[in-house]
């Protein structure tokens, strides 16, 4: 239901799956940086169900991450928040993602938006060709990671350095110390406000 784009051109959507666990400023500037380049009409973000490469203990509930997800990107008119990921039973694997998308969206020309490091092991995939069909693959700088490309359809493209990861906004929460900046506003309220990455039996009511 999104409006049509000007002129005969498909919708460009981007999608930029993740665990956001929290979003964090790294995620909303990459997808901020090729929606510019790339010329998208709108960059759609799909948090993780169950992620299959991460202990589902360490992950935070799916609605709490899909929340934070919202907060952050609801002052974006082109930013939105699909559920498909964490509406389907079981582990998320990107073809998934995208064959709903496909589904739900089909008038729309798909970019797939990723770090490096998560390109990395997409390359891998056995299913690789059919990822293809679905979507182009734009792949992200990421301080740390290597950034190559090994196939004629991924773009890679350079993103302001930003040395921002999830699991150090947990760290340092968990620590006591501030994610201000880090994370939008509302997320880090949010995060204090349902005391999510605390460890347990801490104190840290005053780390915010
Ligand atoms: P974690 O530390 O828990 O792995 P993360 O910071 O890597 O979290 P994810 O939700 O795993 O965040 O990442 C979602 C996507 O965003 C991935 O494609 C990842 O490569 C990319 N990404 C994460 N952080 C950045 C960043 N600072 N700059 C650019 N891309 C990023
Ligand atoms: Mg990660």
């Amino acid at each position: 239901n999104a409006p049509a784009r000007k002129g005969s051109s498909r919708w460009r959507l981007g999608v930029m799956g993740g665990t956001f666990d929290p979003i964090h400023h790294g995620h909303l500037v990459a997808a901020s940086e090729v929606a510019a380049a790339f010329n998208l009409d709108e960059v759609v973000f799909v948090p993780t169900g169950q992620p299959w490469q991460k202990n589902a203990k360490e992950v935070s509930p799916a609605e709490h991450r899909y929340l934070m997800t919202v907060v952050a990107t609801a002052s974006n008119p082109s930013f939105t928040v699909s559920r498909v990921d964490i509406d389907r039973p079981g582990p998320t694997y990107t073809i998934d993602t995208l064959r709903d998308l496909r589904a739900t969206r089909p008038d729309a020309e798909l970019f797939f938006i990723t770090g490096a490091d998560a390109m990395a092991q997409i390359l891998s995939w056995k299913n690789v060709d059919e990822l293809w069909s679905l979507a182009h693959f734009v792949g992200v700088t990421r301080p740390g990671h290597e950034l190559t490309s090994r196939g004629k359809d991924v773009s890679l493209m350079e993103v302001p350095a930003m040395a921002i990861s999830s699991t150090d906004c947990r760290r340092r929460v968990s620590a006591g110390e501030p994610v201000w900046y880090l994370v939008p506003d509302g997320v880090v309220q949010y995060i204090a406000k349902h005391g999510l990455y605390r460890k347990e039996g801490s104190i840290s009511e005053d780390s915010f």
